[in-house]
């Protein structure tokens, strides 16, 4: 395999029980593989292989780990802008339109948190005619209640933005 892309590519790691635990680099899924802990799921769309000294192993983009690790639930999923994105599907809040930023409901100059209750996707045009203004000053009103998300998917998305098409049957979300 090329070392182009090498560094930055990342495996979703399974759980025996297939629930998703986390996005890894490559070459810490290839040790997991390599060691016997885990077996690769789902490889490279494009076939590519990993050749080291007496193994070849095809590069890996789904991988599922041998034996059930117990895993804390982490109640509060950090805010991201991936992940708010992915929440709100890339639609503004108020208008409808692509969104491309973020804005705080509440401006944050008028006490307004950093929160997933307070922030939502927003396109460019709105943001910038919103400006520190509440809804209520300028009679607008969001299309969806912005909520907090929960669940082992929402772990991964934040860290890992635009997922792989082969993590998304593991991950709950709708293609
Ligand atoms: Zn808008």
């Amino acid at each position: 395999m090329a070392p182009m892309g090498w560094g930055r590519r990342r495996v979703l790691l399974l759980n025996a029980t297939y629930e998703p635990l986390t996005a890894l680099p490559l070459r810490r899924a290839v040790v997991l593989v390599m060691c016997g802990k885990a077996d690769v799921v789902h490889g490279d769309p494009a076939g590519l292989t990993l050749h080291a000294a007496t193994v070849s192993l095809p590069v890996p983009s789904v991988i599922r780990l041998s034996t059930y690790v117990r895993v804390p639930y982490r109640a509060q999923v950090p805010l991201t802008r991936a992940g708010l994105m992915h929440r709100d599907r890339y639609r503004c809040a108020y208008c409808g339109a692509r969104a491309d930023t973020i804005d705080h409901v509440i401006p944050r100059s008028r006490g307004g948190q950093h929160s997933w209750q307070n922030c939502v996707a927003c396109c460019a045009k709105c943001n910038h005619r919103k400006a520190d203004l509440l809804l209520s000053e300028l009679g607008w009103h969001l299309r969806v209640v912005p909520t907090a998300p929960h669940g082992p998917h929402w772990r991964l998305l934040v860290h890992s933005g635009e997922a792989d098409p082969l993590w998304r049957p593991y991950l709950g979300v709708a293609a």
